[in-house]
């Protein structure tokens, strides 16, 4: 199951708003889900992932943004590894 809230944090405080996209990194080879946003947090998150590419926290490749489906359509899969990872990179977030 996705997150049912944005996963952006400010000054501590969990954002409220639902998920509106789903953010990924596209690398060469993969994509990785990394979690999700609402319209709001977009750019703020966007920005976050540059500068943890910078770092080497998260992997490079291209961010993308897909607009998240209602929830009762399977269009979205996530397996174990991916909630390992989206859970990772919350923390960091
Ligand atoms: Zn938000």
């Amino acid at each position: 199951m996705l997150p049912d809230r944005c996963s952006i944090k400010e000054k501590g405080r969990q954002c409220v708003n639902p998920p509106e996209f789903v953010i990924s990194i596209a690398s060469e080879k993969d994509e990785y889900m990394v979690g999700v946003t609402c319209n709001k947090h977009r750019q703020t998150i966007h920005q976050k992932l540059g500068e943890l590419q910078k770092e080497g926290s998260v992997p490079q490749g291209q961010i993308k943004f897909e607009i998240l489906k209602p929830i009762g359509t399977d269009c979205i899969k996530s397996d174990p590894d991916e909630l390992i990872q989206l859970k990772s990179v919350r923390d960091m977030l």
